[in-house]
This record gives structure tokens, sequence and C-alpha cells, in this order.
């Protein structure tokens, strides 16, 4: 540090030294002695500038945090930094001997010399190329700095994360670029929509003036104030633009490109909103006139037709005219409903659905494969509980039973017998699991066997009693 970044002046080299030992880690106070002792740091004026953005940075380092939080992104954006100013390939790469070349140019080898930053066009691994990788290494901060100064960037405000992926577009308001109306460049658009390009997963800003209904979009993320002020797309011009673009157009006065530059379009624009204003009445008139036409001749074609087939066919139904002219009779019962809704003979009663249902012989029936159902349920491995609805649902009778068990009382009657609940299902896992441990001459004791019928911690009387049951078994087999 050669400068005072508070008093813009050459800072005074103290006499005392700062390499042996002792003092080293010693505070001195700054008196008359030292200063008259010390010797004044000769700064060549033409550098003074950039000592003077390197204190002023290193004290805004010191000294606010969240320029800190912003370190981890920096490599990110040099490189967007570099890309803007033309020195990154298409692949991605940097042209690193061209950056070296023009860097070394914009310093003076004097000044790179006196902060210990000088390097040659030929070496290679230097500072400049450690500075500009990915932050494995740590970088000394004096050379960040320069890279900042060379970029002509300050250190980037507030955190560089927060500003570029939370803010690509800060955080407003943003001025209406509508050339056309008279708060043009005025910060009045206080929401920001922000979207991702797809393509580039860049994000995109689309801003919306209320007043003027101006809507524009910009590819992100801004690195500068003035970035704001960019157009990338209008997406919409609004009655204002339009209103301004139809009076500098019937003027006269006006050449379309003079007319362009004032409302801040290309020529092409101009031109194409103008024809359209003028084309959309006519073509548009003509267009509606057309097919209001066309329609009512449509209209009175298929109505005369329907007509003409009642009156030749007295006896038909509704149904039966459809199918002689399906196209006419549909269209005129989307486009004139009414109509033809009065014009129809009554509809016909059909006796189809109302054919009787013969409850008793279903009930048996369904009874019977309500058996069978149920016994293959029971024989199930694994286990599964016998319930009203598995049971209806397998046999694809669910509506039936829920509707019209009333009708069946066989069924009926079968459900109930046969259907489990949490209990029945319980103790029917235990009769089974404790045969089939028997049956393999297994020793088994109380928890066991509940393990073996994957019962919980909590059972019923109930469901206890059959578990000593069961152990009784195994007792009375031993004993004999
Ligand atoms: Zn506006």
């Amino acid at each position: 540090m050669l400068i005072c970044s508070k008093h813009k002046k050459a800072l005074i080299e103290s006499h005392i030294p700062y390499r042996n030992k002792q003092n080293k880690h010693k505070f001195f106070t700054l008196n008359e002695t030292s200063i008259k002792l010390g010797k004044i740091i000769i700064i060549p004026e033409r550098f003074f500038d950039k000592f003077l953005f390197i204190a002023d940075t290193s004290y805004r380092l010191l000294n606010e945090k969240e320029l800190l939080t912003g370190v981890d992104n920096l490599q990110e954006f040099y490189l967007k930094k570099l890309q803007e100013k033309g020195y990154i390939t298409k692949s991605k790469r940097i042209r690193m001997q061209e950056l070296k070349s023009v860097f070394l140019k914009s310093f003076d080898s004097e000044f790179l010399r006196m902060i210990n930053s000088s390097f040659n066009l030929g070496d290679e691994n230097t500072w400049f190329h450690k500075v500009l990788r990915k932050p494995r290494v740590t970088c000394y901060p004096l050379r960040h700095l320069l890279l900042l100064l060379f970029l002509n960037e300050a250190f980037p405000n507030n955190s560089i994360k927060d500003n570029l992926e939370n803010y690509p577009f800060g955080k407003g308001p943003w001025p209406c670029l509508n050339k056309a109306a008279n708060h043009y460049k005025e910060l009045l658009i206080t929401e920001c929509v922000v979207t991702t390009d797809s393509k580039t997963k860049q994000p995109v800003g689309t801003f919306a003036c209320s007043q003027c209904h101006f809507i524009y979009s910009r590819r992100g993320p801004d690195y500068d104030d003035k970035d704001i002020y960019k157009i990338g797309r209008v997406k919409n011009f609004g009655i204002v633009w339009i209103n301004k673009l139809n009076e500098l157009g019937s003027n006269g006065k006006y050449s379309t490109r003079k007319i362009s530059l004032i409302l801040g379009v290309d020529s092409k624009t101009v031109k194409k909103y103008l024809e359209n204003d003028k084309g959309i009445t006519k073509d548009k008139l003509k267009k509606i006139k057309n097919e209001r036409i066309i329609k009512e001749e449509t209209a009175e074609k298929h109505k005369k037709d329907l007509l003409i087939l009642i009156n030749d066919n007295p006896g038909f139904s509704r149904t039966e005219l459809r199918k002689v002219n399906p196209s006419g009779y549909i269209w005129l019962y989307r486009n004139h409903r009414e109509w033809l809704l009065k014009n129809l003979p009554n509809p016909k009663i059909s006796h189809k659905t109302t054919a009787k249902i013969n409850w008793d012989q279903r009930d048996e029936e369904y009874s019977f494969l309500l058996i069978k159902e149920a016994i293959n349920i029971l024989t199930e491995e694994p286990l599964i509980r016998l319930t009203k609805t598995r049971i209806a649902k397998r046999l694809d009778l669910q509506s039936r039973f829920e509707k019209n068990i009333d009708k069946l009382p066989i069924c009926k009657s079968i459900l109930d017998d046969v259907t489990e609940d949490i209990e029945d299902f319980q103790i029917r896992r235990i009769r089974l699991r404790a045969e089939g441990l028997r049956k393999e001459n297994f020793y088994y004791s109380k928890s066991t066997l509940g393990r073996a019928a994957g019962l919980g911690k909590n059972i019923s009387r109930k469901v206890n009693k059959v578990l000593h049951e069961e152990l009784g078994f195994l007792d009375n087999a031993h004993s004999n």
C-alpha cells in the first residue's frame, strides 16, 4: 500500500524496521519522530490513479464484508468481462497470448515492478495465469485488483452472487424505453419477470410499462448500471407508440427512416406497422362480411334440406333423420339449435332401457361367483383380508353391490358371512401360521407365533385368547 485512500496522498514509510524478528508482532504508535524520520514514498505522477484504485479497493475489501461473499464468483465475473471484450474464443477458451500482450501494454513495466507483479510475454504459469484459473489456488489479492483495474471494473458491487443469480437485472426500478412516450427513460417499471432462455440458459428479463403498455425484454445478467437502458426485443409497442406512429405517418412530412429514428426502431418495423394498421381494418371488414354471408347461405341450405326431408318422410324419428343427412343435422345442431329442435318431430321414447332385470336370477348367479372368489382370496399367499370392496372389485360388481344389494339377499348374506374385519383376519393368520409351524415341527413361543402371524403389539382379548389356544395345541401335541 503506497497511498492513503482517504487523503489521496502518498504514504510515508516509517523508520521502524519491520523485518526484524523483534518488531514483527508489535504495534508502534504514530508519533512525530517517526514521521520526521520517515521517508515519503515517491510515486510517479503517471501511476497515481492506479495506486489510488488499489488503495480504494483494498479499503473496501477490508471494510465491506459483503464484497467477499462475491469472491467465489470472481472467476465467472472475469470470464464474462473477457467475453464482452472479445478475449474468449467460441470454444470458451481464453485467448491468453493476446490477453497477456494487451495487459503488458496497458501497464507500465515500472509500475508492475513496483508492485512485484511484472512478467514477460513468453512466461507461462505466471500470477496472471493463476488469477484467471479456477480458484484452486488462492492468489495474492493485489493481483485480483490489478486484473480489475485492467478490465476497467470496480470491485463488483455488493455480492456478485446476489446480483447475478438472484437479481440478474438488479432490483429495479427500470426505465420505460418507449421513445414515443413522454416518460421515456423514466424509472417507472417496478417489476421484472425473469425467465431462462431455453437455449443459452441465460436469464431473460421482461419489463412492462403500466402507463403506456410498452413491453420489452432483454437477455441478462446485467453487468453495468447502464445495461438497464438496453432493449433486447420489443414484445409490445402499446397504444401510445402506435398512436405516435400513426400521427407521424399520416403527417406526410416524415420519411420512414426519420420515423424509425424518432421511435427507436428500424425502418422495416415502421413500414410493417404502418401498413398493417391500414390493412387491418379493410381486410378484417371484408373477411368478417364474407364469413357472415357464407354462414347465412349455409344455414338457408341446411334448413331447407331438413324441412324437405321431414316432409317427405313423416314417420321418421330424429335419429333416422340424422342418419340420412348427418353433416347438415350436426351443423344445424351447432349453429341453429333452437330452430332445429322446434322443427324436428317429437322425440320417441325408447323402450330398450326399461327392460326388466330379473333380480332373483342375478342373485343366484352372483352368489356362486361370490363363493368361488371368496375361496380364491382365502387361499391366497401372501395373505390378504377378505373385504366387501375387494371381492366386489375382483368380480367387477362394485356398483351393483353398492346400489342394489337389497335386491340381492343371497349375496348380501354370503358377503356378511365371509368378509373379515381386522380381528377376524388376525385370527385367521394365527391359526394358519400355528398350523404351519406345527407341521414343520417347530416349537414356538407366544411371541414367535405373534411375529409369524404379523401381529402388532396391541391385540384384543379375543385375539389373545386364540393365541393361547394355539399354544395349548402345542402342549397337547408334546404331551401326547
Ligand atoms: Zn411507458
